[in-house]
């Protein structure tokens, strides 16, 4: 008896039935035997295992692209064998390749189910200390009455927060300045066709937060195969993502799917009686006594419902993500500490899909079809270190530039909310059919660059932001317009599409701007003089260095985008490490990419999930260890 777990299989493009089936196939059976060393792949029953990881290899030291699968073995099931093969059976031993496990993934449910188990363990526990069935009290927040937490920001780390608390039997209030998924989708059409930018309710602002209009690539650098992450993972599959998240080497899903999926989370807590309160923006926190108690709220949906009102809470879980430099202001105006700390700055590139399909899989390319065919839309994933003087790049200390929210069959969006500062991103639909692949070239910056531009204090990251949001507004020339130059001109600091005269009477031409999917106008500007050069020339440097690793990624047909700035938070608000708890104020707790904990969809989910353990644990409704 026992679970085995089969890594490295690979299965060639011909015999796999593509990137959408989860099968076990006969051609990953036969895989499968030669590991095992089992003499009649047919023999072996396809029930006995389980498909835990399916990938898309296409890295140049393979001979030629693959699908690599880790699966699962429940050697019990393969007692319906023939008896002869028992004693092969009785042979097993782990090989290389092949390791004895436990499948945690079986145990940790979605957090619906985990929250139903837990409370019914807890209070059987509970139950049986002080025979009463009553919860115990906590020390801080008063539990004679149901506590009430506000939860402000509706993005992942909000929902998730939300989600858990509201399962303990919490009385939450989840308040959101934007608008939900259908009212913003309509804002969005807004901005996108006619330049009608909403300040509340935008790419940034509304329901989902800020990943809702994007890639929605669910990949993260916390541990993919962490409790937590598949906890949150399954808990979108409960919501309507599709279960091919759980395996997908890659996983995303696509605005598409994001809007119904957010519908689904937002009626289930709506049913747990979460008030979810749209178009109001949080203004001010109300403290008294060094603990938070309440906020004041005001109308943002342009509809002026109300002007002010003051709300009172036991607790409030700030979740607002890093666009709201509102709130930054806000919290240092209560004397809150606020970190400024690294993040990194850049320009969006992007190519023809067909020609990154090509880079990346040479003749298989023909089979992505539009993202219809077997194997998936290429994406890439590219980073480079640029030292000081060792490189004679005259940057005094090492940076990294690298490749970030790359998003494949996607579009350039503008992600601005107010008109005089332009910054962008990408997202995608989950087919990936557009014909442009996009992704940001961002170099790593630290507080020293922020004082070298002379800015100072705990929101200098975020004048810094704003610096380079403004000079690209205006280098666009206003009514977001982007500014935009080829890949090959930015390389030779020259403005493209413009004819040049030499003094021999020849004349070049540097490149034409080839099409963008970006919607609303770009302009040839000089993008190379955007940032200091210390910047522009490490762009400069990994840019040579990406076209080494993908040849042809410096071409006529690529575009740089300006300006892609928020990358992460510019800013950490410090807080307990295990209550979660600000360690400025009392009762605030600050969660997700705004607060400088994530830096995603998944991470913020993830970090809004423990918050929602720790203050359930803080209020007596859960008594173990998250
Ligand atoms: P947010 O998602 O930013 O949510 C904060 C919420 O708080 C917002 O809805 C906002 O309206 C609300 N809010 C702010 N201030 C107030 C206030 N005063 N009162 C009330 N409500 C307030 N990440 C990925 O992992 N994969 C991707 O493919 C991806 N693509 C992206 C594409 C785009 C276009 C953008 C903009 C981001 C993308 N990201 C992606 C990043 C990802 O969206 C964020 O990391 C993630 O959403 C952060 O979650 P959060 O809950 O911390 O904050």
């Amino acid at each position: 008896k026992g679970f085995w777990r089969l890594f490295k299989l690979y299965v060639s493009v011909d015999s796999d039935p593509g990137k959408d089936s989860l099968d076990v196939s006969d051609a990953l059976l036969q895989e499968v035997a030669k590991v095992l060393e089992f003499p009649v792949a047919s023999m072996l029953p396809p029930e006995a295992f389980t498909v835990l990881r399916k990938s898309f290899d296409a890295r140049k030291s393979q001979k030629e692209p693959k699908f690599v699968y880790t699966v699962e073995l429940d050697v019990e099931k393969l007692l319906n064998l023939e008896p002869r093969t028992w004693d092969f059976i009785s042979r097993l031993e782990p090989k290389i390749g092949v390791v004895e496990h436990t499948p945690h993934e079986r145990v940790v449910g979605d957090l619906v189910s985990v929250i139903h188990d837990n409370k019914k363990s807890s209070q059987d526990r509970i139950q049986g200390d002080n025979g009463h069935g009553s919860l115990p009290s906590c020390s801080k927040f008063p539990v004679t009455k149901r506590s009430r937490i506000a939860v402000v920001g509706s993005g992942p780390a909000g929902l998730f927060a939300s989600l858990v608390l509201a399962e303990f039997g919490v009385d939450v209030t989840l308040i959101e300045r934007g608008q939900p998924v259908e009212k913003r989708g309509r804002d969005i059409g807004a901005l996108v066709v006619r330049k009608i930018l909403q300040s509340e309710s935008n790419f940034c602002f509304g329901e989902g937060g800020a990943g809702t209009w994007s890639d929605g690539k669910l990949v993260t650098r916390i541990g993919r195969n962490s409790g937590s992450v598949l906890s949150v993972m399954k808990t979108l599959v409960r919501f309507g993502a599709p279960e091919s998240i759980l395996i997908d080497g890659k996983p995303h899903l696509g605005t598409d799917r994001l809007i119904p999926l957010l519908r689904n989370f937002r009626q289930h807590l709506q049913d747990l009686g979460v008030n979810i309160r749209f178009g109001t923006r949080v203004d001010d926190l109300i403290v008294e006594n060094g603990q938070v108690v309440g906020v004041n709220v005001s109308d943002s949906s342009g509809r002026l419902q109300f002007c002010s009102e003051k709300l009172g809470f036991d607790a409030v879980v700030l979740a607002v993500g890093h666009s709201a430099r509102d709130v930054y202001q806000m919290l240092l105006s209560h004397n809150m500490e606020l970190i400024p700390k690294d993040f990194a700055v850049g320009l969006r590139v992007e190519h023809p899909q067909e020609l990154i399909n090509t880079i990346q899989y040479s003749k298989l390319a023909n089979e992505v079809r539009n993202g219809r065919g077997k194997i998936p839309v290429a994406d890439y994933k590219v980073v480079d270190y640029v030292q000081g003087d060792d490189n004679n790049v005259p940057v005094t200390s090492q940076r990294s530039c690298y490749s970030f929210c790359m998003c494949p069959g996607g579009q350039v969006v503008v992600t601005s909310i107010n008109p005089s500062e332009l910054c962008i991103n990408g997202m995608s639909f989950s087919r990936r059919a557009s014909k442009w692949a996009n992704a940001a070239l961002a170099v790593t910056v630290s507080p020293k660059d922020f004082i070298a531009l002379n800015f100072h204090g705990p929101l200098a990251g975020v004048e810094f932001q704003r610096e380079f949001e403004q000079r690209a507004a205006t280098m666009g020339g206003g009514n977001f317009v982007v500014p935009v130059q080829t890949v090959k001109d930015f390389m030779n600091n020259r403005l493209s599409g413009k004819i040049l005269i030499h003094f021999t009477f020849l004349t070049t031409r540097c490149s034409s701007i080839p099409s963008s999917s970006y919607r609303l106008g770009v302009k040839a500007a000089n993008l190379h003089e955007l940032f200091p050069n210390h910047i522009t020339e490490a762009l400069q440097h990994s840019i040579s260095a990406f076209d080494q690793e993908l040849p042809g990624f410096i071409s006529n047909d690529a575009l740089l985008h300006g300006v892609e700035t928020r990358t992460s938070s510019p800013v950490q608000i410090p807080r307990n490490a295990n209550t979660f708890e600000s360690k400025s104020l009392g009762g605030l707790y600050p969660v997700g990419e705004g607060a400088g904990y994530a830096g995603g969809i998944v991470s913020a989910a993830v970090d809004g999930m423990y918050a929602g353990f720790a203050l359930a644990k803080r209020l007596g409704l859960y008594d173990d260890d998250v």
